[in-house]
């Protein structure tokens, strides 16, 4: 005890200015522990404050503050490089710009830039929050680049510019510190945070890259696209404990076809002289072509599409900090590319089982990072030079090769999507331009104001990934052997999954080249009010419309809803349109609504009679579980972004709370049965608990059910999808004063024997129909694409007593996939994707998909709107 108080007051003179001759503060000295010491974690704070100190003590190390995290903390980069490099950092930073933009670098100009270019190295560290020690290892990266005198190193520091983000996701990391340091000597030392690590998304932050809809994630992409474009880019995470000890690429099967070969095989060179570099230090378990496959975009390797050298790397985890011992017979193969845990080509020394601890995960972490330092300085110059060939190839390949452009007509369905769509490709680094002239096609006739994006960009693999429809690319592991599946889902089309209308031109148009004009800042199609006018209308066909018109209601404006249809000027707004009037018309809550406006409303003058009622919010609940709930995580962001209030209501709450006193709409986002009602796993007829301390695992029990439905009975909305509509298929039963009532709603869930049919879709884009003459379908298309797994598909059938059914979504007999990989899915075909029904006074919407899945899916986005303000039943 005597000699940590020691440690922290030496620290703390350190800390004071008091490190002499230049010393620099060691990580022992200043955390008062060495980091990687079992059950030893520091918070972010207490990291970038040290990484400040060395700033101050080290010529080589400099931060730069790069964003903010969604809870607020400040973001950053530390740079870590040879003293003259830091000093200029701008100089270098231009040499990047002009290798990964400009194709039309002379070889001479080329030549220099490559001599004087340095290769500058991306580290993103720990995004995933419980994957604590690569944030944990930065301290030492950077106190032994500080402080080096090894030649060898700083070579690479000459050659290497090192730009580390200490912790990709600051809010995720101080959750799960403090919440360990809560357990910490306890017996359930090292459980699992009871919640997302994150303001919203926990682990789907890796999901995010191309909606980019999370400030942390958009600081991170922002260094690729936009500022720094380095090289070269590492995500560091871990994996499960019981496989291999580390992951480095190449990976598997299958990859991406737009991103060029020769990405892959620099990706296979960091990663090759990782696994040599790691195994020749006796570290053993390294394992290739594992698990983790290249073809899905949206992690913050999407950078591989923007001509970037990225990849991850993935460390067997220990519990939190707390060491484990594993018996070599619990060792496993797991995931796609290791059949047997024995030695293989994909893992050449096996790691024989024993203690596990953080200071081993430490240990991979340096060695790995010093080898991909030392790959980067050893290639410098193939490296920078292969930049500028990639961006001249894909220019080139923009003008020779189809498609050489998409189009965007501006008249769209839901023309806010559109303009969402622009911004969200210009920060994405992407030019995108209108059309100044009527340009005919085919025979199709584009207008000036017409959005293209052209392919001949240095960014054409990204456009191609986004911009097009996805065909999964089917490989098999022998011939017409078993098919490799896919890591992640298998849709991700922008226009597609924004309902966006996009044309792809297979033609070249020299005309059309030269009536283009960029769109340089943000994108926006509102105009300026009308002169006169005494209310704006808001097209309910349009997503941004619910966005501004809760927003104002939320400002206190006074907001309506149209009964009936309304014309306007030869224009007509459909039923369920909303009107906003701006009251004073000078007030700051009326600016913030025009500020909010991205698209045209309908202006209305005086005299225009509108058949409308108010608008009034209901009062929301939105069920979240404690086990890292992550579709509740994205429906909260969505919430938040529409400016939807509700209130969270864990499970268990549901058992004593006042539901009839105090909501109107419960939402049951995307979770499994068992772990609503019980909070544990249920696999056959076994229930599984997690690794969460014990009072969190609960569920709404018997009582929690009953007690919902006594809320349905007396005119309660349900909304549910994904998983969680299997909560109410059977015998549920309602609690009156004076009895019970046992009733069964008219539907039940086919899903399982369609997926022992054969049907099996891993998330796609599929097609629904639509019935439009319901309030739920208020401002819908005919058809769109649904985000679906294959389940839950409804059944529905013909309703007994005061029960009653709609289907208001059906999947077609043909042409389901719009999108991704199915297998099976005409088995869909004429089954229920949207179920609306009542009982008694009570309502349930069901949906067959993630209605907001990922916050990615615009195009089903007013069916949860629509639910949402559904009239209630009197
Ligand atoms: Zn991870």
């Amino acid at each position: 005890m005597k000699r940590i108080v020691l440690l922290m007051a030496l620290a703390s003179l350190i800390i004071a200015g008091t490190a002499q001759d230049g010393a620099v503060t060691q990580p022992a000295d200043f955390f008062g522990y060495q980091p990687g010491t079992d059950r030893k974690l520091f918070t972010y704070e207490k990291l970038i404050e040290y990484l400040r100190v060395l700033d101050g003590e080290s010529p080589r190390i400099k931060l730069e503050k790069i964003g903010e995290s969604p809870m607020g903390k400040p973001m950053y980069i530390v740079f870590i490089s040879s003293e003259e490099n830091i000093n200029q950092l701008e100089a270098l930073r231009e040499i990047n710009r002009e290798l990964a933009l400009n194709p039309d670098l002379g070889a001479e100009e080329l030549k220099e830039m490559v001599g004087r270019g340095k290769v500058f190295l991306l580290a993103t560290l720990s995004m995933h929050a419980s994957e604590v020690a690569p944030s944990q290892s930065s301290a030492l990266v950077a106190y032994e680049f500080a402080t080096t005198e090894d030649e060898k190193k700083l070579e690479w520091l000459d050659n290497v510019v090192y730009m580390m983000v200490p912790s990709h996701n600051p809010d995720g990391m101080d959750l799960v510190v403090d919440y360990y340091n809560k357990t910490l000597g306890t017996q359930y030392e090292g459980a699992s945070l009871p919640q997302v690590y994150h303001k919203y998304v926990g682990h789907d932050n890796n999901r995010d890259f191309i909606i980019l809809t999370q400030e942390d994630n958009r600081a991170i992409s922002r260094i690729y696209s936009q500022t720094w474009f380095p090289q070269a880019m590492v995500e560091k995470h871990q994996m499960g404990s019981t496989s291999a000890r580390y992951f480095v690429p190449p990976y598997h099967d299958p990859l991406s076809e737009n991103i060029p070969a020769g990405l892959f095989q620099w990706i296979g060179v960091f990663g090759q002289h990782m696994a040599t570099d790691m195994t020749l230090e006796g570290l053993a378990g390294v394992s290739q072509h594992y698990a983790f496959d290249n073809y899905w975009p949206g992690s913050t390797e999407t950078c591989q599409w923007k001509n970037v050298i990225g990849f991850l790397t993935e460390a067997a985890s220990v519990q939190t900090a707390t060491p484990i011992y594993v018996e070599p017979t619990e060792l496993r193969a797991g995931g796609k590319g290791l059949s047997e845990y024995k030695m293989s080509t994909n893992m050449l020394l096996p790691w024989e089982g024993g203690w596990w601890r953080l200071g081993d995960i430490v240990e991979y972490e340096l060695v790995s990072t010093r080898s991909i330092l030392r790959t980067a300085s050893t290639y410098r110059e193939d490296i920078l030079e292969f930049r500028n060939r990639l961006c001249r190839e894909q220019v080139a390949l923009g003008r020779s090769e189809a498609p050489f452009y998409f189009i965007m007509p501006s008249e769209q369905h839901d023309p806010g999507e559109l303009v969402q769509l622009v911004n969200l490709m210009k920060e994405h680094g992407v030019s995108v331009y209108r059309l100044t002239a009527t340009i005919e096609l085919k025979g199709k006739l584009y207008r000036p104001g017409d959005v293209v994006i052209p392919l001949s960009q240095p960014f054409r693999p990204f456009i191609k990934e986004v911009m097009e429809t996805q065909a999964y690319p089917e490989r098999h592991y022998t011939p017409g052997g078993e098919l490799i599946e896919p890591y992640d889902i298998t849709s991700w089309s922008l226009p597609l999954h924004r309902q966006v209308t996009c044309m792809e031109i297979d033609t070249r148009n020299t005309e059309l080249e030269g009536a283009l004009e960029e769109i340089e800042g943000s994108y926006s199609l509102a105009g300026e009010p009308e002169e006169g006018a005494v209310a704006m209308v808001l097209p309910v066909e349009v997503n941004h419309s619910f966005r501004v018109a809760f927003g104002a209601l939320k400002q206190g404006l006074k907001v309506e809803r149209l009964s009936a249809p309304l014309e306007v000027e030869g224009k007509t707004c459909p039923a369920g349109s909303f009107v906003v009037y701006p009251g004073s018309r000078k007030g700051e809550s009326w600016e913030s609504v025009l500020q909010e406006l991205d698209f045209r409303p309908v202006w209305i003058g005086p005299g225009v009679s509108v058949d409308a009622a108010p608008l009034e919010m209901p009062r929301i609940a939105l069920v979240e579980t404690y086990f890292h709930d992550m579709d509740a995580g994205w429906t909260r962001y969505l919430f938040d972004t529409y400016h939807i209030p509700y209130e969270v209501l864990h499970p268990d709450q549901m058992k004593e709370s006042d539901l009839v006193g105090s909501y109107d709409v419960i939402i049951f986002p995307d979770n499994a049965k068992s772990i609503l009602m019980t909070g544990k796993q249920k696999s056959g007829d076994d229930y599984y608990l997690g690794s969460y301390a014990p009072e969190y695992v609960k569920g709404m029990e018997k009582e929690g059910l009953e007690n919902l439905m006594t809320w349905m009975d007396q005119g309660g909305i349900v909304l549910a999808w994904g998983r969680s509509a299997g909560l109410f298929e059977g015998v549920l039963k309602i609690k009156h004063s004076e009895r019970e009532e046992e009733f069964q709603l008219p539907f039940r869930d086919i899903s399982s024997d369609l997926a022992k049919a054969g049907l099996e879709i891993p998330g796609s884009l599929i097609r629904v129909n639509l019935e439009r003459d319901h309030p739920l379908t208020m401002g819908m298309p005919e058809s769109i694409g649904v985000f679906s797994r294959g389940r839950p598909v409804f059944r529905t059938s013909v309703p007994l007593f005061d029960m009653d059914r709609r289907v208001l979504g059906t999947y077609p007999e043909k042409d389901l996939l719009l999108s991704g990989y199915a297998s099976g899915e005409e088995k869909m075909g004429n089954t229920a994707a949207v179920v609306w029904m009542k009982k008694g006074k009570g309502q349930f919407v069901l949906y067959g998909f993630n209605p907001q899945f990922r916050a990615s899916t615009q195009s089903s986005f007013k069916l949860l709107f629509n639910g949402i303000l559904l009239d209630r039943i009197e």
